[in-house]
């Protein structure tokens, strides 16, 4: 079956980035916040992806555009600086090994200044890689991988069907390190619903803790219609937490983490405040900063419903 080329979807710090895809869809699309849920992993052939890549480098050594390429590869060409190319799509880490290697050594043979290729990847990926094979990788400049943790509580864990526990999560998160590939991780606020907020973002702080991620991000709970959770809530079995109290929970988390040095966020468009801070170094002045929001209890300082983005 042919490959079809999937939309973009890709972390905030990858605006700049080539993206290149080897699969499309998700291979654990179990997660019933998602909209990966239920979707077809497909892999895409290696040759393929070689084309693509000798498309690239013709258009940027001669100017050369070869027809059978999607215009998407020339739009995003033309703004490219060379530097960074992500892998795309849901978790492009779950390529297989060989051929992901194959890629990785054709791209920098192609582009020999590349600095960096990165990857979404699910813990399962991690787990299920070698610790020799993810060295190899980062050899290849596979430089960082980004992690969904979503959570740190276990009940809530199963209940999203995230397909690991806590222990998974943190046992994945330190080998994409012992690899040496950075390790960016995202959780999401209000996930625990209103009954299970209070574990969820004490939890969530504890799995970041030992996770020790050199970045991690907040995003805030945004049902997506046609996935299970949404179902859930228009059952009234799943009750979104407020605002306010999104905040409460991100502030939870950060007073309750302890970072080696971590770049932690909540710039993403789903949240309703954004802090940003090296931890533990901010990490008063970012409290400090949430406590006062809280504080003030002024709708107006939050970023309205409409401009909220998944
Ligand atoms: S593993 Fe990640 S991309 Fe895949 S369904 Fe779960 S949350 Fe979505």
């Amino acid at each position: 079956m042919e490959f079809e080329r999937p939309g973009i979807i890709r972390p905030p710090s990858e605006h700049a980035s080539y993206f290149l895809p080897l699969t499309s869809g998700c291979s654990n699309n179990t997660c019933t916040f998602c909209g990966y849920y239920g979707s077809k992993l497909k892999i895409r052939e290696v040759d393929d992806v070689k084309a693509e890549i000798d498309a690239m480098a013709l258009y940027l050594e001669r100017g050369v555009q070869i027809p059978t390429m999607p215009s998407i590869v020339y739009a995003v060409l033309r703004s490219w600086d060379g530097r960074r190319v992500f892998l795309q799509d849901g978790d492009a880490l779950v390529y297989p090994f060989d051929r992901l290697r194959r890629v990785l050594e054709y791209l920098s043979e192609k582009f020999p200044n590349l600095e960096r290729i990165g990857s979404y990847g699910t813990p399962q990926d991690i787990l299920r890689s070698s610790l020799d094979g993810l060295r190899t990788l980062g050899e290849l400049k596979l430089g960082i991988v980004y992690m969904g943790v979503e959570s740190g509580d276990d009940r809530v864990l199963q209940k999203v069907g995230k397909g690991v526990n806590h222990e998974q999560l943190v046992e994945a998160g330190r080998k994409a390190k012992k690899a040496g590939i950075m390790l960016s991780v995202t959780v999401i606020l209000g996930l625990g619903g209103t009954d299970g907020s209070d574990e969820h973002a004490l939890e969530t702080a504890r799995v970041l803790t030992e996770i020790d991620p050199e970045y991690a991000g907040a995003l805030t709970l945004t049902l997506v219609p046609g996935t299970p959770l949404h179902e859930e809530w228009r059952r009234g079995d799943f009750s979104l937490i407020t605002p306010f109290d999104s905040l409460r929970e991100l502030k939870t988390i950060v007073e309750n983490s302890d970072f080696t040095d971590c770049f932690f966020s909540s710039m993403h468009a789903s949240n309703y405040y954004s802090v940003r801070g090296r931890l533990p170094l901010e990490k008063a002045r970012v409290v400090g900063e949430l406590e006062d929001i809280l504080a003030r209890r002024d709708p107006e300082l939050l970023r309205p419903e409409l401009f909220r983005g998944l």
